[in-house]
């Protein structure tokens, strides 16, 4: 016996399908008693993460760094250009290598995390080469940015069966944040004037965006992409 949905091969005696939850039922067929083809609550032992190659990871990050402010130190007396070096690292590592320390990174608490590096990062920047840009500029899109992809992490898991609608209305979303981000530019930093580039991507993001949302709301619509293109 075999999942009409999936296709994987059933136990005599399953009732549901242990892969995609599918009812097995047949009103023909007698069920005959048996021993169900996969053990339940039992999965395999996940394999051991390697600590060993977390810590030489982080060595391969902390070398370099240490190599760079050594020097600079050297060289000049203060930290200067090592200080992007490190930070620039440490944003690396804190995206790359830190959600490995734990057997089950959350992507909610990681990915807020990692722009909070950025923002320290481009503040750092800006207070050494004295400028005028991170409250009224590189914040605002970082948070922005943070915020809209911890959003869209935290509704993908919640609405898992709904990546249609929100990946339309991310689409949709992305195009307004790039046209806010032209005014912002042109606002913050008067080095030219309102082009309106951020137009094209806006329109073609928000047709894409539109069209995914009809066709999460549309199953006919659907049923027929997928035939179509197989998805
Ligand atoms: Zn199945």
């Amino acid at each position: 016996m075999y999942c009409a949905n999936c296709g994987v091969k059933l136990g005599d005696a399953e009732t549901v399908c242990p892969l995609c939850a599918t009812p097995v039922y047949h009103p023909a067929l007698p069920r005959p008693a048996g021993e169900p083809l996969y053990p339940r609550g039992h999965y395999p032992p996940q394999p051991e993460r390697s600590l060993a190659a977390q810590i030489v990871v982080t060595a391969l990050f902390l070398l370099p760094c240490l190599i760079t402010l050594v020097c600079n130190w050297q060289i000049s007396g203060r930290i200067t250009w090592s200080g992007y070096v490190v930070g620039g690292l440490l944003v690396v590592y804190l995206g790359s290598v830190l959600p490995f320390w734990f057997s089950r990174p959350d992507s909610l608490i990681f990915v807020p995390l990692w722009f909070t590096g950025v923002g320290l990062f481009l503040k750092y920047i800006e207070h050494s080469v004295s400028g005028q840009w991170f409250m009224p500029f590189a914040l605002p899109v970082t948070a922005v940015l943070g915020l809209f992809l911890t959003a869209l992490l935290a509704l993908l898991r919640r609405f898992p069966k709904r990546k249609l609608l929100i990946f339309g209305g991310a689409f949709a979303a992305l195009g307004v944040f790039l046209t806010l981000l032209e005014w912002l530019i042109y606002e913050v930093f008067q080095r030219h004037r309102f082009l309106g580039w951020s137009f094209y991507p806006l329109i073609v993001l928000i047709l894409f965006g539109l069209t995914l949302v009809f066709l999460s709301l549309n199953r006919n619509a659907r049923d027929a992409m997928y035939r179509k293109f197989f998805l």
